[in-house]
């Protein structure tokens, strides 16, 4: 017998009234390639998954333009229609896709709490989150005006597409580095903007960069803006923060490297998380410290951050969640 019946369960309330709950196998919150891929295994499986979206339906990629690093897309596709495509697969095999925020969770007992948009309480016999992480930007007018147009977040994903250009990065961080470097070797040359007068990133890294001999250092050198013909970007206006000196630099592309924020401040004092917020599963998993919780894509991983990473740790996660009930059902 199943030990969590899905369907409707009337919880007594403090006033004694029974309110109805709605109650799910599988919960999944967001959708990005992560959460998606989880629904496609979930829905197969028959869990009957119903996903919250999240405020940006289809997550980061739905910012970005082609994305050609994709398996299964030989002309590369754009960022918004394949998640378009992804959407559509987690809805043929029967997801019940809701547009919606989480606004809480209640991890404390076998059935779990979700908050969805500050209302509704869905119960869930496994929870699936895949919110993913945001890539934080300067702030400036002119980064999100050509963000997508010569401004991103990921080298690893445009870097292609400024072959034999020059191109600008920002930051000094191990990302920033590993990102020169890479884009050092598709790009003509490559503008390093360091804030301060030296490097946040591991020395082992830093090394790389120092001897990479197309990357120049720019040290105690900020953006102030990025410069355009309104369809792409044609430079970056920097300046010294010593000096006050500014001065054009001619790139095509300009990268933002100055890290990542996982989307994960609901699970604060339910999950483990690192200090910089992301979440922390049992080793060579996707399962966390809380039976019936799952984390997969960006939330969990600072390393690798690719859509097809994102994608696999979604279909971990819905394979474990799938056995999770198995065994429930068992016990
Ligand atoms: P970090 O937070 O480590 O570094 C961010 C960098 O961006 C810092 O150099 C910071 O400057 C700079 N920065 C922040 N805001 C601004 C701003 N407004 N203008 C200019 N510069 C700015 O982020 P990372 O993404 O690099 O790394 C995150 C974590 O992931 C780290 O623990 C890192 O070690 C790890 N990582 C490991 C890798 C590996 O092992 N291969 C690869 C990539 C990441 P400042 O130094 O002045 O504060």
């Amino acid at each position: 017998m199943l030990c969590f019946p899905a369907g409707r369960l009337y919880l007594p309330q403090t006033n004694n009234m029974a309110e109805e709950l709605e109650h799910v196998k599988c919960l999944i919150i967001g959708s990005g390639p992560a959460g998606y891929t989880a629904a496609i295994y979930a829905a197969r499986a028959d869990l009957k998954p119903v996903m919250i979206t999240g405020m940006q339906m289809g997550g980061q990629l739905t910012q970005t333009t082609d994305v050609e690093n994709f398996p299964g897309y030989p002309g590369g596709v754009m960022g918004p229609e394949m998640m378009e495509d992804f959407r559509k697969q987690a809805e043929r095999f029967g997801t019940d896709i809701r547009f919606g925020y989480v606004s809480a969770v209640d991890f404390s007992g076998p059935i779990h709490k979700v908050i969805v948009d500050d209302t509704k309480t869905i119960l869930a016999d496994t929870v699936i989150i895949s919110t993913g992480a945001s890539a934080k930007y300067l702030g400036l007018e002119s980064e999100q005006k050509y963000n997508g147009f010569g401004v991103s977040a990921c080298a690893v994903c445009d870097g292609f597409f400024f072959k034999n250009q020059d191109v600008a990065i920002v930051g000094a961080g191990d990302t920033a580095a590993e990102e020169a470097t890479y884009l050092a070797k598709l790009c003509n040359k490559v503008y390093m903007l360091v804030r301060r007068d030296e490097f946040r990133a591991s020395k082992a890294m830093v090394h790389r960069v120092l001897n990479t001999p197309n990357i120049e250092i720019l040290y105690n050198t900020e953006a102030k803006e990025i410069l355009g013909d309104e369809k792409a970007v044609t430079g970056v206006r920097v300046f010294n923060n010593q000096t006050n000196e500014e001065k054009d630099i001619p790139v095509t592309g300009f990268f933002v490297a100055i890290g990542h924020k996982p989307n994960t401040d609901i699970f604060a004092g339910w999950l483990d998380m690192d200090d910089t917020g992301y979440l922390i599963t049992n080793p060579d998993s996707t399962s966390t410290k809380v039976p019936g919780v799952f984390v997969s894509g960006d939330a969990q991983d600072k390393v690798f951050r690719q859509a097809i990473t994102a994608a696999g740790t979604g279909c971990m996660a819905a394979l474990e969640a799938e056995r999770y009930l198995a065994a429930k059902e068992y016990q």
